[in-house]
């Protein structure tokens, strides 16, 4: 008997209504609007020692300047971008603390955006720091000049982690930014880096959990590496440290993707960005160019293989919307005998112009 698509309710896993031999469901993760980010990178400015994992002047391409002359740069650039009728953009101060930079320099910073928010170039104002120089007072001072989402660096919550990774504070710390950043009413971002020295995929799992709770509205996944001039590195030379390996890292990021998106928050980022000279500075650790599409396709194969087995029995066609239809295989089709062994081989793929999922069983 042919298996006609039917669709009758566009509603998220709600099988009450449908017929027993199908499921219907929609990817959970939250849509939002574009953004152009224009980023600002602070290298190391406001930092008060240095993390082991981190070689800032590498992951953003940006050798340490002065933050007169970054200023003066940011001025300079704005006004080109302006007359030139480019942006608007998101202005996005990275690579350092902003919130523990001296006073006047964020207020410094700010300013300039607020010019240029004005003049409809700048759009939102956000920025990295970490969760130990987040004082209510900075906080409310910097939202009242423009800024609008904080994100911290706070790469897990497990103490010993922390400590054995040289941050410089413990997890308590984390949970007060992330308290007092919404209450000073700035929105929430927050940084992720499985694989520190000591870290676990199980305490990613409650690192994921504990996330979740606090609700920030953005969070990046960086698998930690070891770069070239780090702590980390001299530690992974002696034989101190051994980073997560690919496949590993893959499936713990995938397995952290779903109940981050169930839970409404976005995932703006999977992995460092390429920069000129960090490849070559990479001495171990799980990297791979399409690390966020691998790490995609295996959260939603993790997904169907749910539903499937919510199906209770075997599906036989699946059809999907046509957005997926370069994610839903994966990498190089690496999911594909993935599928397949759930009863999905491509054939039995439909891909449509709709947002919901369909998964069919065989009629009886
Ligand atoms: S991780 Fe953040 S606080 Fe630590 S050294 Fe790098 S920029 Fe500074």
């Amino acid at each position: 008997m042919a298996l006609a698509p039917s669709w009758p309710f566009l509603c998220q896993n709600v099988i009450r209504e449908t017929s027993p031999r199908e499921r219907f469901f929609r990817h959970p993760e939250p849509v939002a609007p574009p953004s152009r980010i224009w980023p600002v990178f602070l290298t190391h400015k406001g930092c008060p020692g240095r993390c082991v994992f981190c070689a800032q002047q590498l992951q953003s391409a940006t050798a340490p300047a002065p933050l007169e002359a970054t200023l003066a740069r940011l001025g300079k650039d704005l006004d080109a971008a302006a007359r030139a009728g480019r942006g608007p953009y998101e202005l996005a101060f990275y690579g350092g603390v902003f919130t523990g930079l001296p006073h006047p320099w964020p207020e410094r910073f700010l300013a300039v955006a607020r010019g240029w928010r004005q003049a409809g170039l700048i759009t939102r104002v956000r920025c990295s720091t970490r969760p130990d120089a987040c004082h209510p007072t900075i906080l409310s001072n910097l939202a009242g000049q423009g800024l609008d989402l904080v994100e911290i660096g706070a790469q897990t919550f497990d103490d010993a982690v922390l400590a054995a990774s040289g941050r410089g504070h413990d997890a308590a710390a984390i949970r007060r930014a992330a308290r007092d950043i919404p209450a000073a009413g700035l929105e929430l971002g927050l940084q992720l880096l499985p694989g520190l020295p000591g870290h676990t995929p199980d305490m990613l799992t409650r690192d994921v959990a504990e996330t979740c709770a606090l609700a920030p509205r953005t969070v990046r996944l960086h698998p930690c590496l070891v770069i070239d001039g780090t702590p980390l590195a001299d530690r992974y030379r002696a034989g101190a440290y051994r980073p997560w390996d690919l496949d590993a890292t893959l499936d713990a990021l995938a397995a952290a993707m779903l109940p981050l998106w169930r839970c409404g928050i976005r995932v703006i980022r999977l992995g460092l960005a390429p920069e000129p000279g960090l490849e070559t500075a990479i001495l171990a650790g799980p990297r791979h160019p399409a690390l966020g599409s691998r790490v995609r396709a295996r959260a939603l194969f993790s997904l169907v293989a749910a539903e499937a087995a919510a199906l209770g029995q075997r599906p036989v066609r699946l059809d999907a919307p046509r957005r997926f239809a370069g994610e839903l295989f994966g990498h190089a089709g690496e999911l594909t005998a993935a599928y397949a062994g759930l009863g999905l081989p491509r054939e039995a793929v439909h891909f449509a112009s709709r947002e919901d999922f369909h998964l069919t069983a065989q009629a009886v």
